[in-house]
């Protein structure tokens, strides 16, 4: 495959955007190399500038879960577009959304739109503080709840990519507030509970981890971690944002069978525009400002292009359930095959999957917690990310995001995907 014309994009995007790109990951720090710029998408397919058609097992990072330039989502958009892009006052279409969303999501009574997870999961900390009148939040190491400070304490994701968990810019006074447990592991929550009687606001945690490569909890963790909450008046926060309406249209929540008390949402909810919300039962959405004291606002929040956009993706996904289940079968033959090839090649590797996110560790422990995900071996990763992009499949370039696959992947495009695969590991 040819970049020429990525490699001279990305040269001119440097010298007007920090390190030539918009979100840290694009950049291909990790992998090395000049990332690949896009000129337009359809269905499972990219289409970058140099005239290379890839499969794309990113989806966006995750919301283009029905494919790229779905029909209904774009003729929703431009409809829309043509009575104006933003209005700064309320619209029947919030409502409509709204409603749908309490409909999909179990044990939410009322949603609040904002721009972005970030603003979602930012935003759901206030509240659980304001709520519960308490200061501390614990959060485990490897998982990423967006940019603001108080996450980016071992934040997984593009921190961990450049080795920065700490970032500079992030006070002590905001460190403090954040205690650091360790994913499946009770014992590291519990710890915290006993040190902080009456302290802690609440837990948040991604309940399908996805930003250290894709972790399942394991059996009886997040259980483990309701109890905890329960025992503790404090709230449990499930950031769905990578994992609402991906996994089921009701989440982690659905799918695990555990009940938080906020959860976030984002990615696929804005159906590619930039959407996230946070919801909760009646109790503590009352506590948001107009009805309540806590302050959150936002001018595009709820905008009206957005939420065309949220409500066309919602509406497909509720009215075709099944699309779970097929992304599922979908995952789980990619994994089996590259498992066989795998096996075969006889190299060290964790391969993860949970509905349609999965992930490849080249490590020979199986990959649990951030700790183990920091083993894989990072030239084996640079080598399989260059290799399959040079056979056209767009892998995440990071080995710290997991794949999202999409409803547009076709049998075929899982079969050229496994080709791809043999055919790397056998020019090993
Ligand atoms: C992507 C992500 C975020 C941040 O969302 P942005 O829209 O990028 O701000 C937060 N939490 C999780 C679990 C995510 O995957």
């Amino acid at each position: 495959m040819r970049y020429q014309r990525s490699s001279a994009l990305f040269q001119s995007a440097q010298k007007v955007i920090p390190g030539g790109v918009n979100s840290p990951v694009r950049a291909f720090k990790s992998v090395g190399g000049s990332p690949v710029f896009v000129q337009k998408a359809k269905g499972a397919y990219l289409y970058d500038e140099d005239g290379n058609q890839l499969i794309d097992f990113i989806s966006s990072w995750g919301p283009m879960i029905l494919g790229h330039a779905f029909e209904p989502i774009l003729e929703a958009v431009k409809d829309r577009a043509d009575r104006g892009t933003s209005y700064g006052m309320p619209t029947e279409l919030e409502t409509q959304i709204a409603e749908l969303v309490v409909k999909m999501v179990p044990n939410i009574d009322k949603v609040r739109m904002v721009n972005s997870g970030t603003e979602a999961c930012m935003s759901s900390v206030r509240l659980a503080r304001g709520y519960t009148g308490r200061e501390k939040i614990i959060k485990f190491a490897g998982c990423y709840h967006g940019h603001s400070d108080a996450f980016l304490i071992q934040a997984g994701s593009g921190a961990t990519t450049f080795g920065a968990p700490n970032s500079p810019g992030v006070t002590q006074g905001t460190a403090k507030d954040t205690l650091l447990a360790q994913f499946n592991d009770l014992e590291s929550v519990r710890l915290h509970f006993e040190q902080h009687p009456e302290k802690i606001a609440a837990i948040i945690i991604e309940p399908v981890a996805g930003n250290m490569g894709c972790i399942p909890p394991r059996a009886g963790f997040v259980e483990g971690l309701r109890k905890f909450c329960d025992e503790h008046q404090s709230l449990l926060i499930f950031d769905e944002v990578m994992t609402g309406f991906r996994l089921a249209n009701g989440g982690a929540q659905e799918t695990l069978g555990v009940k938080a008390d906020i959860m976030t949402y984002g990615k696929v909810l804005g159906g590619g525009l930039p959407v996230g919300a946070f919801a909760a039962r009646e109790e503590i959405m009352n506590y948001l400002a107009p009805e309540g004291p806590i302050y959150q606002a936002g001018t595009l929040s709820g905008n009206p292009l957005a939420m065309a956009a949220g409500f066309a993706m919602l509406t497909h996904l509720n009215d075709h359930e099944d699309i779970f289940e097929r992304l599922k079968i979908k995952t789980k033959a990619l994994a089996d095959g590259m498992i066989a090839e795998l096996e075969k090649k006889g190299i060290p590797y964790q391969l993860n999957h949970y509905g349609s996110m999965l992930s490849l560790h080249f490590t020979e422990k199986p990959v649990v917690n951030f700790e183990t995900a920091v083993l894989g071996n990072n030239d084996r990763f640079k080598q399989y990310f260059h290799g399959m992009l040079d056979r056209g499949v767009y892998l995440p370039p990071s080995a710290f995001e997991s794949y999202f696959l999409n409803d547009a992947l076709s049998e075929e495009d899982i079969a050229s995907t496994l080709l791809a695969f043999e055919d790397w590991l056998k020019s090993l």
